[in-house]
């Protein structure tokens, strides 16, 4: 029989099918909230301090106080992972909300911040795609105006997203790629983007209207340790069409080669070779611990 996961709301531990919160929870009724996606490799959290940080900035962006500090809540979700020692991988997707209110929009009328973190397994895309690549199509609904919602924040609003996700599902694609207000290429679903012309990675610049991923910021470090160049810019959907190799980058699907565009092949039509050497590259050192995370939950004291 499959272990149910444990999922913990406010700190409780929950079993999967007990685990319940409000009807009147702004996050359900407003998108009022801000949430995380992580990886643990071997029961270790993936650049942990940095997906803590991204949540209280995106927190902090939309007046929402979470009521523990930083460590204690990375100190939450490794507890929340212990508890489900069955995944020696495991996907963790930490939400906070505004909490339960009344019908009204005020947040003055909600009680306090619901803090829920699941902990499950999770995959994206099969495998086959890792090996052959994805076919993607650009979206007509586009990435949040950054005057709106700034993307950088990562909130409970992603109904542009699915929206444009539906229109890859009806091209036949698992993805697609969102423009932003101005027509230049923002990122993917839940992915950021990549391409390699020349040998030089793009990749659109945060001013794009992006959000800023951790793994993307993680694939360029590695990519300049490798003595490749990065460029971060603006693009247009010209560049994808015309690039040499092209890659999506995020933490569920981690980094997943892209071989078509709008019906157009990209490069050979196949992976190419610096995305697969970036690729394996990136799967070994998700593996390896990192000094920030360890130096982080040793920072305050326990208890
Ligand atoms: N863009 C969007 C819209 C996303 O939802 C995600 C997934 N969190 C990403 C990019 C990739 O970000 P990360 O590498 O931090 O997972």
């Amino acid at each position: 029989m499959a272990i149910e996961p444990k999922i913990s709301i406010n700190g409780i531990l929950h079993d999967k099918s007990d685990a319940k919160i409000s009807v009147y929870d702004h996050g359900l009724l407003y998108g009022d909230g801000v949430f995380e996606g992580m990886r643990s490799y071997s029961r270790r959290v993936f650049r942990l301090k940095r997906h803590i940080d991204r949540l209280y900035e995106s927190a902090k962006a939309i007046w929402l106080e979470i009521p523990i500090s930083r460590v204690e809540m990375m100190r939450e979700v490794n507890r929340c992972l212990e508890a489900n020692s069955h995944l020696e991988d495991a996907y963790i997707r930490l939400i906070v909300t505004r909490g339960a209110g009344s019908l009204g929009l005020d947040p003055r009328k909600t009680t306090h911040p619901q803090i829920i973190i699941i902990t499950d397994s999770i995959t994206l895309y099969p495998d086959e795609f890792y090996r052959h690549g994805l076919s993607i199509v650009t979206a007509g609904t586009i990435r949040n105006h950054p005057q709106a919602l700034n993307p950088r924040i990562k909130s409970l609003n992603y109904l542009n997203n699915v929206l444009a996700k539906i229109e890859a599902i009806k091209a036949g694609c698992l993805e697609a790629v969102m423009m932003n207000h101005l027509g230049h290429v923002a990122e993917c679903t839940g992915d950021n983007l990549f391409i390699v012309r020349r040998g030089t990675l793009h990749t659109p610049s945060i001013d794009s209207g992006i959000l800023g991923g951790i793994t993307r910021e993680v694939v360029i470090e590695l990519a300049r340790g490798l003595g490749l160049d990065v460029v971060e810019r603006t693009m247009d959907r010209h560049d994808l069409y015309t690039a040499d190799e092209c890659f999506l980058t995020g933490t569920a699907a981690e980094l997943i080669p892209v071989v078509e565009c709008d019906g157009r092949a990209i490069g050979s039509g196949t992976p190419g070779p610096i995305t697969l050497d970036l690729l394996e590259r990136f799967q070994h050192l998700v593996r390896q611990p990192h000094p920030e995370d360890e130096d982080a939950l040793n920072s305050e004291p326990v208890g």
